[in-house]
């Protein structure tokens, strides 16, 4: 089994229902859901838009090897909606991120684990804080409540009253 956090947001469409939705999915094919965050509005990072997101972390158990996770991961992305442009950063009806996968270091042309960008993102620190704070970085050796300290974003975040 292994102990694994993702990243989930929305900014298009119904998003409450986005995440949701993925959440069930997630539990059907992948594996038991042990946390979710609190959902979180915050604004687009990266890229402008109109269209602020919705994130949440959500922490799994999963019996499966991370590129058979990504696939998966994609796949749910795929059948809500999702649509590739060759533009990076664009509005979308969900993005699901392997933040971590267990203590694992992975590094190949489709997958980088854990996430490059954890420590420059307040909407992943802010909800992973609230499930997990004394989860520690496998890299850096930090907890998540440290690198939220530390995390330099200042871009908007609010979360949202409990819808469920
Ligand atoms: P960012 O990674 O900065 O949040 P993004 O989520 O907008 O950007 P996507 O267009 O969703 O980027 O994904 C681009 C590619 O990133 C995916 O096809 C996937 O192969 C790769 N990728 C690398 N590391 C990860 C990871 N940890 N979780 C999910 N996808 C990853
Ligand atoms: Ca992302
Ligand atoms: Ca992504």
């Amino acid at each position: 089994m292994e102990n694994v956090f993702l990243s989930l947001g929305s900014n298009l469409g119904d998003r409450n229902s986005y995440l949701q939705y993925a959440c069930q999915m997630i539990e059907q094919r992948i594996g038991v859901v042990e946390h979710k965050s609190s959902v979180y509005e915050s604004a687009p990072w990266g890229y402008v838009s109109n269209n602020f997101f919705y994130n949440q972390v959500l922490q799994i158990q999963c019996n499966i090897e991370a590129l058979e996770l990504l696939s998966n991961l994609q796949q749910i992305e795929h059948e809500l909606g999702r649509e590739r442009y060759a533009s990076h950063y664009v509005d979308r009806t969900l993005d699901i991120d392997i933040l971590f996968f267990g203590e694992q270091v992975i590094s190949l042309p489709q997958l980088t684990v854990p996430h490059p960008y954890i420590t420059q993102r307040r909407f992943v620190l802010e909800p992973f804080s609230e499930i997990a704070p004394f989860f520690i970085h496998p890299v850096l050796k930090l907890t998540i409540q440290q690198l939220l300290e530390q995390c330099e974003d200042k871009s908007f975040i609010r979360k949202l009253e409990s819808t469920t």
